[in-house]
C-alpha cells in the first residue's frame, strides 16, 4: 500500500483529494505540489484534514514537490475559516492564495562573469579594455562589462569561450531592500504620540484590534507608522492594506522616506513576474511589508505580526466575485488565527467598527485634529430650491461664485459628481424612447468625448446615434443628467481662463496617466478639479480650498440600508480633500433636502450625531451589527428558470426562529449580462447559527439545474 495524503486543489469541491505520494518522495501539510486532475496538472498544497476516499485503483500519484516554504498552518485554518464563512468551497479560497504559480519554483539564477585568471593568446586593445575591469574579481553581467569596456557583447562572449572570464551566480537580488524602522522616525505632536504608544503597546501583545479613529489629515498614517516600525524591531512581517493603491503612488513615496526603502506591491497593476517575485519573498520571508490591495490577505506570510487597514470603511474592501468576502473583516480573522494585532484607521469608520469600539471589543484611538493646527473645511448647503442652477446648469450661482473666489485667490476648487460620462440617462424627444442596456436593465451613459452608449455594468457599448432607433427622427436626443463630462463643459463655459481638468476612471492612459495627473493636481498645476470618487479617496492636495459636491443626494437616493453610512463618509472624504495644509477652506453642498440627517451632520461638523442616530437606527431594526444579513441571488438565462428555482428554494426554507427569509423580489438590476436575477434576502438574530442553517437550506433545496446560479452573499454591502 501507498502512503495517501490529502490534497486541497484550487477547484470548487467541498474537501480535499486523496494521493499517493510516490517513492522516495516526502511531504508534509502546508507543502506545495504538483498533482494530475484528469488531463491536467495542477498546483495544490498537502492538506491536513482528510480527502475523499479513493479506490486504489483510482489512487494518483503527487508529480513533484515544488522547492517552496510550506503554507503555514494558519494560512490552512483562514483559508478554510472563509470558506466556512462564506460558504464557498475551500479550494476556491485557496485559488486565492495560489495566484502567483511562477512563484512556486525558486528563481532561476541570474548568471555573471569574472576573470578566472590567466590571458588570451591573442590580445586585442578592446579585450585589454574588458579585463583591466574583470581584474578587480568582481561579477559582471555580459552586457554590463561589455557596455563599461566599450567593448562589443561578442568581444567578451570571445573571452568567455577562451576561459579567460567565467561564470559565476550572482547573489539573489531581493525584490525591495528591507525597510529600516530607524530610518527617519517622524516628529509626532503630543495627540499623535498617546496614539502611537498606544498602538506599539498593542504591538507588543498578540491578537488585539485598534480602531485609529481621526479627521482627514490628523496623522493616522503618522501614527501607524510607528506601529508599523515596532512590528518590524520585533522581526515580525507586515501588512497594509490599501482601498486604491493603484494610484496612491504618495503612500509608497512616503513609506520610503519613513522606512529608507519601499514596500512590496501587491495589487492587479503590478506587472505578472513582479508578483511572483513577490509573492515567493513573502513566503521565504525576504520581503518585510506588503502595501496592497484587498487580495493581499491571501499572501502566504511566512510570519505576519501586523496588519493595517487603511479608510477600513472603504467598500472596495469587500470583493463581490466567486468568494464574496471583506478584507477588513477577514484581515480581523487573520489577526485572530495568528494571534497579531490589526489596526483599523479611518476618518469616517464603519457603523461596524465604531459599535465595536463603543463595547470595548476594539482599542478606540482618537486623533481630534488636523496636523499643522489646520482647520477642517466650512461647510455649507445649497439648496437647489431656492438657488437652482441657471436653465440646462448643474452649478449653482452660490458655488459658481465660491469658485471664481478661489480662483481670484490662487486656490484649487474640486467639483464633485459621483458620474462617469457625459449623461446617465439619453431620450428622443420626440417617441420619449430610452436607450437601454440589450444585456442588462440599465440605461446607457453617454460617453461624448468617445462618441459612445455605455453600460456601466456590464461594459456593452455602442456608437452614439444621430437618430432615434425606434421613431428615425435626426436630431433630437436629448441627454438627460449630468456626467462629470457635461459638468467640465459647463466649467469651461463659466471659468473660460481656468485649467479645468475631468478626472475618472474613463480617462484615457489608465493607471498610469491617472497617477500623473493627480501628482499635477497636488502640485498646483490645474485650477478646477471635475471628478468622480476616484479623487475623493485619500490624496494630499495642499492647494485645495473648495470643494463643491453638486449632487449631495445621489446616494441617498437608493434606499439600501447602508446608503445613509456610505453617504456620510464620501461626503466627509469629499469635502475633507480641502483645507489639509491651513488655510481657509469651504465645502458646498447641493441637495434638494438640506435638512436630511446625513446632509445636516455633515453641515454642521457632527459627526457624532449621524452615528448617534444611524446606530440607533440600526439597533432598532436588528439590522448589522446588531443582526445579520445573507443576500441570496437566484439567476438564469430565461425568467421562467429563475422565477421558479427562487420560488423553490424559498419553500424549501424552514427557519428557525431567530432567522428569517424575505423575497423573492426582483433584484433592482432585474437583468444583468443577460441573466435574470431574483433576491432572496435573509435577517439573522446575532446568536443565529447562520451559515449552518444556509447551508442545510440551500442543500435540501431545489437542485441547481440547467443555466441557474445561486449567489450567497454574507454580509452584503451591495444591494442591486
Ligand atoms: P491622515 O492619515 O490622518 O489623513 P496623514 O498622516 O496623511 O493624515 O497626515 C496629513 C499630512 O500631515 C501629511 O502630509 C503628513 O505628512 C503631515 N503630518 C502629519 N503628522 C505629521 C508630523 N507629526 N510631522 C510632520 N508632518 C506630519
Ligand atoms: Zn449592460
Amino acid at each position: 500500500m501507498a502512503e495517501t495524503v490529502s490534497v486541497l486543489l484550487p477547484i470548487p469541491a467541498d474537501r480535499p483529494y486523496t494521493y499517493a505520494v510516490p517513492e522516495g518522495m516526502t511531504v508534509a501539510p502546508g507543502d506545495h505540489v504538483q498533482v494530475p486532475l484528469g488531463p491536467r496538472q495542477v498546483a495544490a498544497v498537502v492538506w491536513d484534514v482528510d480527502g475523499d476516499k479513493v479506490d486504489a485503483k483510482k489512487l494518483r500519484e503527487i508529480t513533484t514537490r515544488f522547492d517552496c516554504p510550506p503554507l503555514s498552518a494558519d494560512m490552512r485554518r483562514f483559508v478554510e475559516w472563509i470558506a466556512h464563512y462564506t460558504l464557498s468551497p475551500p479550494g476556491m479560497v485557496l485559488r486565492m492564495v495560489l495566484r502567483a504559480p511562477g512563484g512556486l519554483e525558486p528563481p532561476a539564477p541570474t548568471i555573471g562573469y569574472r576573470w578566472a585568471g590567466g590571458e588570451p593568446d591573442r590580445m586585442t586593445d578592446a579585450r585589454r579594455r574588458v579585463l583591466e575591469l574583470a581584474r578587480d574579481g568582481s561579477a559582471w553581467s555580459k552586457s554590463g562589462l561589455a557596455h563599461a569596456a566599450g567593448a562589443s557583447a561578442s568581444v567578451v562572449g570571445g573571452l568567455i569561450k577562451l576561459g579567460v572570464l567565467e561564470e559565476v551566480a550572482l547573489p539573489h537580488q531581493p525584490l525591495v531592500p528591507p525597510p529600516d524602522p530607524a530610518h527617519a522616525g517622524a516628529d509626532l505632536t503630543a495627540d499623535q504620540q498617546t496614539a502611537a504608544e498606544a498602538v506599539c503597546k498593542r504591538v507588543q501583545g498578540g491578537f488585539s484590534v485598534t480602531l485609529l479613529d481621526g479627521v482627514t489629515g490628523s496623522g493616522k498614517t503618522e501614527v501607524y507608522f510607528e506601529a508599523v516600525a515596532e512590528a518590524l524591531k520585533k522581526g515580525r512581517q507586515v501588512l497594509i492594506l490599501l482601498p486604491e493603491i493603484a494610484l496612491t503612488a504618495a503612500f509608497l513615496d512616503r513609506f520610503e522616506d519613513r522606512f529608507g526603502a519601499r514596500p512590496g506591491e501587491w495589487h492587479s497593476d503590478v506587472a505578472p513576474r513582479k508578483r511572483e517575485q513577490l509573492w515567493r519573498q513573502v513566503a521565504t520571508g525576504e520581503v518585510r511589508v506588503v502595501a496592497g490591495a484587498r487580495s493581499a490577505l491571501f499572501l502566504p506570510f511566512a510570519d505576519l505580526g501586523l496588519a493595517v487597514v487603511d479608510e477600513e470603511h472603504d467598500s472596495a474592501y469587500k470583493q463581490e466575485d466567486r468568494v464574496f468576502y471583506h478584507a477588513r473583516d477577514m484581515a480581523v480573522v487573520r489577526g485572530q488565527i495568528g494571534d497579531f494585532p490589526v489596526v483599523l484607521s479611518s476618518a469616517t469608520p464603519s457603523v461596524e467598527s465604531l459599535v465595536n469600539a463603543q463595547r470595548g471589543r476594539y482599542h478606540h484611538l482618537r486623533l481630534e485634529n488636523r496636523f499643522g493646527g489646520a482647520a477642517l473645511p466650512d461647510i455649507h448647503t445649497i439648496d437647489l430650491r431656492s438657488s437652482p442652477p441657471p436653465r440646462g446648469g448643474f452649478i449653482s450661482p452660490i458655488l459658481s461664485k465660491a469658485v471664481e473666489r478661489t480662483l481670484e485667490g490662487g486656490g484649487q476648487s474640486l467639483l464633485f459628481l459621483n458620474r462617469r460620462g457625459y449623461a446617465p440617462l439619453t431620450l428622443c424627444r420626440v417617441c420619449g424612447h430610452r436607450f437601454q442596456c440589450p444585456n442588462c436593465t440599465t440605461w446607457l451613459v453617454e460617453h461624448r468625448f468617445r462618441g459612445q452608449l455605455q453600460c456601466h455594468h456590464c461594459g456593452y457599448s455602442e456608437a452614439a446615434p444621430q437618430a432615434c432607433p425606434h421613431c428615425g427622427t435626426f436630431d433630437h436626443l436629448a441627454a438627460c443628467g449630468p456626467g462629470v463630462e457635461r459638468l467640465g463643459e459647463e466649467a469651461v463655459d463659466l471659468f473660460p481662463d481656468a485649467r479645468i481638468l475631468v478626472l475618472s476612471s474613463d480617462l484615457m492612459g489608465g493607471v498610469k496617466r491617472l497617477r500623473l495627473e493627480l501628482e499635477a493636481i497636488a502640485k498646483g498645476e490645474c485650477d478646477i478639479v471635475i471628478g468622480t470618487q476616484l479623487v475623493a479617496k485619500g490624496h494630499n492636495f495642499p492647494l485645495m480650498r473648495c470643494v463643491g459636491v453638486i449632487d449631495a443626494d445621489l446616494g441617498l437616493a437608493n434606499g439600501d440600508p447602508r446608503a445613509a453610512e456610505r453617504t456620510f463618509q464620501l461626503l466627509s472624504q469629499v469635502t475633507g480633500r480641502a483645507g489639509r495644509s491651513g488655510g481657509e477652506s469651504t465645502g458646498y453642498l447641493q441637495t434638494y433636502q438640506p435638512g436630511h440627517p446625513v446632509i445636516d451632520a455633515i453641515a454642521k461638523g457632527d459627526r457624532e450625531a449621524f452615528y448617534e442616530r444611524e446606530i440607533a437606527n440600526r439597533e432598532s431594526a436588528g439590522l448589522p451589527p446588531f443582526g445579520r444579513l445573507a443576500s441570496l441571488i437566484v439567476s438564469a438565462a430565461s425568467k421562467r428558470e429563475a422565477e421558479e428555482h427562487a420560488r423553490k428554494l424559498r419553500q424549501a426554507a424552514n427557519p428557525p426562529q431567530d432567522i428569517t427569509v424575505l423575497g423573492p423580489a426582483e433584484a433592482p438590476i432585474f437583468m444583468l449580462r443577460e441573466r435574470y436575477r431574483y433576491r432572496l434576502l435573509v435577517h439573522a438574530a446575532l446568536k443565529a447559527k447562520l451559515q449552518d442553517w444556509l447551508g442545510h437550506w440551500l442543500a435540501g433545496g431545489p437542485k441547481v439545474r440547467g443555466s441557474v446560479r445561486v449567489q450567497v452573499d454574507i454580509d452584503p454591502q451591495s444591494f442591486l
